[in-house]
């Protein structure tokens, strides 16, 4: 089996050339960074907001015990059952006990990447259970057999057609390319299992600490349907969601939707504090909160990279990386796709087998500048380079930096080196790109700059020597 750094090389090098889903992403991405700037004027003063949101989250998320504590003292206070899960195993054996404990047959479900983290689609179909995802997008991926493409728009890669091409295969729908009549079809075979489902299962964009509520926000009105109908409701949450006051949501939720989808605020917002309670009209009879660790305290204890866990999903990052845009989501192989997901994938799953992820970056900064809590994530992708070749250094990597420091720590090497670089750059075109070129590392996908025709110190004393000058 190919390694996950050769299975991304592969696929990155074939998707780059393979102009139709070039276009669907272009398309797909054309108008998002226009859409969300008009909707950041908005904002009195975005620098600020932005300012504010990082402070929020680096109070959450170091001061994140006590604000767990409080969270579920609270959650438990209104009747919810609150489950702590150290890893994606134990989550998934946690939910398939509550469902096994209903007697349930079916569970629909909400859009939620933590499920996507734990594989919990496979452990409840395999367990024999029917799992209905209720998101359009995450039903579209789902039918495909497909993990989602981005972490907020899940099926982003494909067309009306193939979405209609799908359709027709797998619901025996008319073929239409009409988003509006796509969007009906979904639903007609969806409202049928919400209202069959035994239990409802979503994930959180934010826990509030200080009520003990959980919010989540969407724009189909489906995580609404999956929290109200089915009799016991499952939430599925990672401890990093976590804001201290209900009062922040008033910056969080604009600023979500701001740079997620350039909307001023997602159409539907709700919160959830526990089961129905007496004189409540609906929701579920049981409500169970699945806080999951999953390797998080672990970036948490990193000082360096602990901001990692200010994220709020937002998918901004994603949506301004040139090498996202060119790769696409499912190269990555991971949950967590571009930017993000390549500074905390090394974490979440073991940095020698992902440290290739921080190399799928041009250190342009473009999702740093975007992400609205202030992540540093450009840097953070150096320090992965920096803690992956201190934990296992490469043997070219040494021996070509051993050889570096040698020479440049010699003027007399390094005077030589500079020679020769020049006599023999001019028969480089001859072996460039090959197998040949002691450089085709770099050459085979980039040009090798020429080496400059005069070193600064040749120029100081070209310059002094010159007419007039200082004797
Ligand atoms: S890192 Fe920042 S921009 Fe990227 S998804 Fe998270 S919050 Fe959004």
């Amino acid at each position: 089996m190919k390694t996950p750094a050769a299975q991304f090389k592969v696929q990155a090098t074939a998707l780059t050339q393979d102009l139709r889903h070039r276009q669907l992403i272009q398309t797909a991405l054309g108008k998002y960074e226009v859409v969300r700037d008009r909707t950041k004027a908005a904002f009195q003063d975005w620098p600020a907001a932005r300012q504010a949101a990082a402070e929020i989250k680096w109070e959450a998320v170091n001061h994140l015990d006590a604000h767990l504590v409080q969270l579920v003292r609270n959650l438990e206070a209104r009747g919810t059952k609150v489950h702590w899960a150290s890893t994606a195993q134990q989550a998934r054996d946690i939910i398939l006990g509550i469902i096994r404990e209903k007697k349930a047959r079916s569970i629909v479900k909400s859009k939620a990447m933590t499920s996507e983290e734990i594989h919990l689609n496979e452990a409840l179909e395999e367990a024999g259970f029917e799992v209905v995802e209720s998101d359009l997008g995450e039903f579209i991926v789902q039918l495909r057999k497909e993990p989602p493409y981005h972490i907020v728009f899940p099926a982003m890669h494909l067309s009306r057609g193939d979405i209609s091409e799908l359709f027709t295969r797998e619901l025996g729908s008319a073929p239409t390319q009409n988003p509006e009549e796509l969007t009906m079809i979904a639903r007609r075979v969806l409202r049928q299992k919400y209202i069959t489902a035994d239990v409802g299962f979503t994930g959180a964009n934010f826990a509030i600490a200080e009520t003990g509520m959980i919010s989540i926000t969407e724009n189909e009105g489906n995580a609404r349907l999956t929290a109200a109908l089915p009799k016991v409701m499952i939430t599925l949450l990672g401890i990093e969601k976590i804001l201290p006051r209900l009062e922040d949501l008033a910056l969080f939720l604009p600023m979500l939707a701001t740079i997620g989808t350039g909307q001023p605020l997602t159409c539907y917002n709700s919160m959830y504090g526990g089961p129905r309670q007496p004189r409540e009209p609906d929701g579920p009879e049981e409500f169970h909160v699945v806080l999951l660790d999953n390797r998080r305290t672990e970036l948490l204890a990193d000082p360096e990279q602990r901001d990692a866990l200010h994220c709020i999903r937002c998918g901004g990052c994603l949506n301004v990386c040139p090498i996202f845009k060119n790769v696409g989501g499912h190269t990555y192989h991971t949950t967590y796709s571009g930017p993000i997901g390549s500074v905390i994938t090394p974490h979440l799953r073991g940095l020698q087998d992902w440290k290739h992820l921080s190399f799928a970056s041009s250190l342009c900064g473009a999702c740093t500048e975007t992400c609205p809590v202030k992540i540093n994530l450009h840097h953070h992708l150096l320090h992965n380079r920096r803690n992956a070749s201190k934990q296992k250094p490469s043997f070219f990597e040494r021996t070509a930096f051993t050889v570096f420091s040698g020479i440049i720590n010699r003027p007399r090497l390094y005077q030589c080196a500079k020679i020769l670089g020049r006599f023999f750059q001019r028969f480089h075109g001859l072996v460039k790109g090959t197998r040949l070129d002691p450089a085709y590392a770099w050459t085979q996908s980039r040009e090798l700059p020429p080496i400059a025709p005069q070193t600064f110190k040749e120029y100081w004393r070209s310059r002094n020597a010159g007419p007039g000058s200082p004797s």
